[in-house]
């Protein structure tokens, strides 16, 4: 048969999580982060790996009844795993001797876990599984990332006297996986012998056994002091953020024009000639929408207005056509880091009736800023004999845009 259980330890004392302000607070693994406690999540990452089928949890004797109370057979149920709880003993070794009872005989290899290591990932345990079954021992290591000191301590103080070479040396992680049946003899051995460990693989390597080093994981941590807590905690938060939403960072801009329409000029309005008595009097073509269009752009970019880009007294803009003006405005609030989402416009004027003209300055309009149609929109209105529109004397015209951050590089830099 070859199927493989866990022994879940979380039998220790903790008190390097005990001193301090913790000192009055519930045991190690049943600390909550991230709103369960660290044995919950211990035991989820266990059951996430295919090749376990079941899980001995050993736990210190004043907290079976905290165990008891997270119902944990049922869950374990839920993800179709075995369960079986029980007190550890006094010792490590006792513990992980005592849950080996409890493992069924069916299970060839046993896995060795801490109970305060919560990330492991089910790929970790099925490759110490995997090496196990062909070693008879396999241990999730990690080299040293950090320059060792030997310290000593003489009369005149504490001193690092050697660095230590560190390229053959490893840091031993949980899982640990074995041969279920060696490691029962070894135990039973050890016992015998009197000889004591801290880890499994001891057992194997004090025999000359092979033990095999699996590659371990960096955030395989081991919840061992307060710190770890709050480390763990925001490991846990990263992990659980929701993922951000695509939302776009937009700006909005408005704009408004009025041109007085008198005789001998010409009616442009959003770039189309409109067969008209007046025209609208202006430095330029006068045609108050593309320069409504050209505030509002300017005002979501943040880029000033249209007096200040193209001046009245500027011979250049003399009858300039503003549709024109208006294109060279959209290359560049593009080139400052926006992408025009939408432009709504709104023209105001007695008579003509623009209805006619609007699919073609819509037309006209999309081409300019190089947006889709469904993008821009064009309304025409009258002023129903009110005010300066409403009584012929006037063209008006406003204009709303969205402008959605194109470059969030860039934007991080104007914000700053
Ligand atoms: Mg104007």
């Amino acid at each position: 048969m070859s199927t493989a259980w866990a022994i879940v330890v979380a039998a220790g004392e903790g008190k390097r999580m005990r001193e301090g302000p913790l000192e009055c607070g519930p045991r190690k693994p049943f600390i909550e982060i991230a709103g369960k406690p660290i044995l919950l999540w211990t035991l989820e990452a266990v059951a996430r790996c295919p090749d376990i089928a079941g899980i001995v949890l050993a736990v210190g004797k004043d907290d079976l009844p905290s165990a008891m109370a997270l119902g944990l057979r049922r869950q374990l149920s839920n993800w179709g795993r075995g369960f079986t709880t029980l007190t550890g003993g006094a010792r490590r070794q006792d513990t992980v001797k005592r849950a080996l009872g409890a493992v069924p005989d069916e299970a060839d290899i046993v896995v060795v876990h801490d109970a305060v290591r919560p990330f492991a990932t089910p790929e970790l345990f099925s490759a110490v599984i995997c090496v196990a079954r062909e070693t008879g021992a396999a241990v999730a290591t990690l080299p040293v990332a950090e320059t060792v000191k030997r310290v000593e301590q003489t009369d005149s103080g504490t001193f690092a006297v050697e660095t230590i070479d560190r390229s053959n040396l490893e840091v031993a992680q949980t899982p640990q996986a074995f041969r279920a049946a060696e490691l029962r003899r070894l135990l039973e051995e050890a016992e015998r012998e009197g000889t004591e460990f801290t880890d499994e693989a001891q057992l194997f390597d004090r025999k000359g056994l092979p033990v095999a080093p699996v590659e371990g994981e960096r955030l395989n941590i081991k919840i061992t002091t307060p710190e770890d807590l709050e480390l763990a905690e925001a490991i846990f938060q990263h992990r659980l953020a929701p993922p951000p939403r695509p939302t776009a960072d937009v700006r909005v801009g408005s704009g408004y024009d009025i041109h007085p329409l008198v005789p001998g000029r010409k009616l442009v309005v959003c770039g189309v000639e409109i067969p008209s008595e007046l025209g609208a009097a202006g430095h330029s073509d006068g045609d108050a929408a593309c320069h409504a269009a050209i505030d509002a752009l300017l005002g979501a970019a943040a880029m000033g207005d249209i007096g200040r880009l193209f001046p009245d007294t500027d011979p250049e803009y003399k009858d300039a056509r503003s549709m024109k003006l208006l294109a060279g405005v959209c290359a560049r609030v593009w080139n400052a880091g926006f992408k025009l989402l939408s432009l709504d416009l709104t023209i105001f004027l007695e008579k003509p009736k623009l209805a006619p003209h609007v699919q073609g300055m819509t037309r006209i309009l999309t081409q300019a800023t190089n947006i889709p149609a469904w993008r821009a929109n064009v309304k025409a209105k009258t002023m129903n004999g009110i005010g300066p529109v409403g009584e012929g004397k006037a063209i008006a015209a406003q204009a709303t845009v969205v402008v959605a951050i194109r470059d969030a590089g860039r934007e991080t830099r104007r914000d700053s």
